[in-house]
C-alpha cells in the first residue's frame, strides 16, 4: 500500500472509531481473515467493522459516503460467488446483529436482524411447528442477510420458493443514505416507477422466465402483474444497492412425515431426464448425486456412508411428505413406480435418510478433491436451466468438460434444474483455463435458456458473463436500476454492474509454494504447505455448532464466535502468509502466531472439515519451521 493510501486508511479508520461503538479492526491479521469468502477470490479490505447495533451500521454507512469508501455487507461469508469481500469497509453482521427480534406464529412471520443464522431462526420457529422455507446447505452458519443478498434457495425451494418469495418487507439504507421500508411500494424510490414502465418489454421477455433465474437483478417483481414488490426486487442484489438493517420474512408450516426415495440411474443425465415426470408428483425436493461425488464420500467417510443407495451411477433423492405416515409412504411408492429407475429404495430409517442428506449438504467440501487427488474449485458452481432442459444440458456440459480435460462432480437441486459442480481447473499459476472454460460454459447455459447463477448470485464469478445471458438493453437496465439507489457506486462495487473480469483477484494463483523441508510430508498436497492450506475453500462448517450431528469442529470458534478462532480464519491467515504481500513475515509473522495461538490442535477439523483441512498439522509445521534449530518455549 502506498503512503497516500495508508493515510487514507488511517483517516477512514479514525472516522469509523469516532462514529462507532462496536469494534473497528484494521489489523493485518483481521484483514487477512476477511480477504476471502467461499469463492476463488481474494480482495483485502481496508478495515472490518463489527457493528453492535443499527446505529453503528448507519454510522459506518455514513463514513463510507463521507469518505467515498466502498462498503460490503457480510454475514457468514459462505458465498461462492465472491461478493462477500470488498476493497473498502467490510461490515460483519453475524457477530452481534444476530437476533430474532419478534416471531408471530399466527401471522407466520418473523422479524430478524440480518446477521441471524438460519439455524437460529429455525430453532425459534420450531416450537410453533414453523420454519423458514428456503434452506441452503449452509443453513447451520449462513445468515438471513446473506440469504437475502444472494436470493438463496436450497433443496426445499421446490416447495417453498426462493428467499425472494419469502420476504415481506426490508428495512434498508441505500447508497445515498436514504433509509426506508421496502415492501410493495416502488414509489418510495424516485424514478423507479418510470424506469420500470419504460422497460416493460425487456423485463417481461428476459426476466423471471423460470424459477432459478437468479443472475442479474430480479426486476420482474416490480411489474404490475407481480404486485410491484420492491422488497422482492431487492433480494438477490448482493449488497450492491442497499444494506439490509432488518427483515420481516414469512414462515411456513414444517412439512409432516418426510420420506426419502433414492432412485438409481445409469448416469446423471438419465437421472435428469426423469425429473420432469417426477415433478408431476409434487415432491418437496429432488436432489441429484453423481457417482463421482458418491465415490468422494466413500473415500472420505467409508463405504457405509453411502450404503443405502440403490445400484446406479447417477441418483435422485426425492423427498415426499404427507399428513400421515401412510400417505407419505403411498406417495413414495407411486414415485418409485413412475421413476423408470434401475432400482428404487424407500428410506424409512430416519438415521439413514439424515446420512444421505448430509452427503448433499457437504457436497461442495467433499467434492474438493477429485478421484485422482487433484484440488477441485468452484467456478461454475450453480448454473440452472429449466428442468425440462436438464438432461440435454448435462450431456453438453459433460462434452465441454471432456474438451477441456476437466474433471467435475455434478450434484444439485435437480428438481429446479440447478447443478452444482466443483472443477479441477488448474489454478496454481493463473486463471487462463478458468476464464476460457466459464466463458464457454456460460454460452452453453444461455443456449439452454438457463441462468449462470441458480442460487449463489453473480458476484465476481459471473457478473462479467451476464451479456451471454442478457441483451444489451437488459444489461443497461441493470446499470440504471443500480444508479437509482447507489449513484456513487459505493455499495459492493463490481458486483452485477460494471464488473471486473472473472479472472481478476484470484486467490490461489497469487500464493507462492512453500515446499517441504524436514517436517510433514504433505504427500496428499504435492509436498506443498501452500496447497495444504488452500484446502480451505471457505465453506464455513467450522463456524457452525455441529454438535447435534455429533460434530466437534471447531471448539475455539464456538467459545469466542470470532472468525479469528475458526479453522477458516486460521487457514486464511496461512494463505496470506503464502501470498506474502499482506502477511509479510512468513512463519515468524505476529499474525500467524496470533491466528494459531488459540488453536487447541484437537484435530476436530481433520475429522469434520469436508474439505479436509487439518489445522493441527499445519500448526505443528509452522511451529517446526519457526523454531527449527532454536530452543522452543517451555510451554511447547
Ligand atoms: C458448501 C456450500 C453449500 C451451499 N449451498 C447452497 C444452497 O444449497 N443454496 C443456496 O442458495 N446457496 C448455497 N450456498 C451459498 C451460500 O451459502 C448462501 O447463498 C448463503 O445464503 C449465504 O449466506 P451468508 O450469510 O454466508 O452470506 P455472505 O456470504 O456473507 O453474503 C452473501 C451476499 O449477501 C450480501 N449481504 C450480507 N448481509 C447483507 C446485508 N445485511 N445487507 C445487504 N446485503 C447483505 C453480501 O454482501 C453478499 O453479497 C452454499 C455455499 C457453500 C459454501
Ligand atoms: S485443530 Fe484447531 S482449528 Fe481444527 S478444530 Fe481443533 S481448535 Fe479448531
Amino acid at each position: 500500500m502506498s503512503d497516500t493510501s495508508l493515510q487514507d486508511r488511517c483517516d477512514i479508520v479514525h472516522a469509523l472509531r469516532s462514529a462507532i461503538g462496536g469494534e473497528v479492526d484494521d489489523s493485518t491479521r483481521r484483514r487477512a481473515e476477511y480477504s476471502s469468502d467461499a469463492s476463488n477470490y481474494r480482495v483485502v479490505p481496508q478495515v472490518v467493522v463489527f457493528p453492535r447495533d443499527t446505529d453503528d451500521v448507519l454510522a459506518a454507512l455514513w463514513v463510507s459516503r463521507e469518505t467515498r469508501t466502498p462498503i460490503t455487507a457480510r454475514g457468514g461469508g459462505t458465498s461462492v460467488a465472491g461478493n462477500a469481500i470488498g476493497t473498502g469497509i467490510v461490515l460483519d453482521f453475524s457477530r452481534h446483529l444476530n437476533r430474532v427480534i419478534e416471531l408471530d406464529p399466527d401471522a407466520r412471520t418473523a422479524r430478524v436482524q440480518p446477521g441471524t443464522v438460519l439455524a437460529t431462526l429455525h430453532s425459534a420457529a420450531h416450537p410453533h411447528g414453523l420454519r423458514f422455507g428456503p434452506d441452503p446447505s449452509t443453513w447451520s452458519r449462513c445468515t438471513v442477510g446473506g440469504m437475502i443478498g444472494n436470493n438463496a434457495c436450497g433443496a426445499h425451494s421446490l416447495q417453498f420458493g426462493r428467499t425472494a418469495d419469502n420476504v415481506r418487507s426490508l428495512d434498508v439504507v441505500d447508497g445515498l443514505g436514504r433509509r426506508f421500508t421496502a415492501a410493495n411500494n416502488p414509489t418510495v424510490v424516485g424514478g423507479l416507477d418510470s424506469l420500470i414502465s419504460s422497460n416493460l418489454a425487456t423485463i417481461r421477455t428476459e426476466l423471471g422466465r423460470f424459477g432459478r433465474q437468479v443472475s442479474g437483478y430480479s426486476l420482474e417483481h416490480l411489474l404490475p402483474e407481480h404486485g410491484q414488490h420492491l422488497a422482492r426486487s431487492l433480494v438477490g442484489t448482493e449488497g450492491s444497492l442497499v444494506t439490509v438493517l432488518e427483515a420481516t420474512v414469512d414462515l411456513v408450516a414444517k412439512p409432516q412425515h418426510p420420506l426419502l426415495v433414492a432412485l438409481g440411474y445409469p448416469n446423471m443425465a438419465t437421472a435428469a431426464d426423469a425429473v420432469p415426470a417426477l415433478l408431476a408428483h409434487h415432491p418437496s425436493a429432488i436432489e441429484g448425486l453423481d457417482a463421482r461425488i458418491v465415490d468422494a464420500v466413500s473415500r472420505a467417510r467409508g463405504a457405509r456412508a453411502v450404503a443405502a443407495l440403490p445400484p446406479g451411477a447417477g441418483w435422485l433423492l426425492v423427498e415426499v411428505t404427507g399428513d400421515e405416515p401412510a400417505e407419505a409412504l403411498q406417495r413414495a411408492q407411486r414415485i418409485a413406480g413412475d421413476s423408470e429407475a434401475i432400482e428404487a429404495s424407500i428410506i424409512t430409517d430416519a438415521v439413514v435418510a439424515k446420512q444421505l442428506w448430509r452427503i448433499r449438504e457437504d457436497g461442495a467440501g467433499l467434492a474438493g478433491r477429485t478421484a485422482s487427488g487433484a484440488q477441485a474449485w468452484p467456478g461454475f458452481e450453480d448454473a440452472a436451466v429449466p428442468p425440462e432442459r436438464l438432461g440435454a444440458y448435462l450431456r453438453d456440459f459433460e462434452m465441454l468438460l471432456a474438451e477441456y480435460a476437466i474433471e467435475g462432480m455434478p450434484y444439485g437441486h435437480f428438481g429446479d434444474g440447478c447443478v452444482h459442480v466443483r472443477l479441477d481447473i488448474p489454478l496454481a499459476t493463473d486463471g487462463a483455463v478458468l476464464r476460457a472454460f466459464v466463458d464457454d460454459a456460460a454460452q452453453l447455459v444461455a443456449s439452454h435458456g438457463g441462468s449462470l447463477s441458480g442460487e449463489h448470485g453473480d458476484g465476481r464469478a459471473r457478473s462479467e458473463l451476464l451479456p451471454h445471458m442478457y441483451s444489451p438493453a437488459a444489461i443497461a437496465l441493470f446499470g440504471q436500476f443500480k444508479r437509482l439507489f447507489d449513484p456513487h457506486n459505493l455499495m459492493n462495487p463490481g458486483i452485477v454492474v460494471d464488473p471486473a473480469t472473472v479472472d481478476a483477484d484470484l486467490r490461489r494463483p497469487a500464493a507462492l509454494p512453500i515446499t517441504k523441508i524436514n517436517g510433514f510430508a504433505f504427500s496428499q498436497d504435492d509436498g506443498d504447505f501452500t496447497t495444504a492450506a488452500h484446502r480451505c475453500v471457505g465453506v464455513g462448517t467450522c463456524r457452525a455448532d455441529n454438535s447435534a450431528s455429533h460434530g466437534v469442529m471447531c471448539p475455539s470458534f464456538l467459545a469466542t464466535g470470532d472468525e479469528k478462532d475458526s479453522t477458516r480464519g486460521r487457514a486464511r491467515v496461512l494463505q496470506e502468509m503464502a501470498n506474502g504481500t499482506l502477511v509479510t513475515g512468513g512463519v515468524n509473522s505476529p499474525e500467524v502466531h496470533d491466528a494459531l495461538d488459540l488453536c487447541l490442535a484437537c484435530k476436530a477439523c481433520a475429522r469434520d472439515c469436508p474439505a479436509g483441512v487439518d489445522m493441527a498439522t499445519l500448526k505443528a509445521e509452522v511451529l517446526h519451521r519457526r523454531y527449527d534449530g532454536k530452543l522452543r518455549p517451555r510451554s511447547h
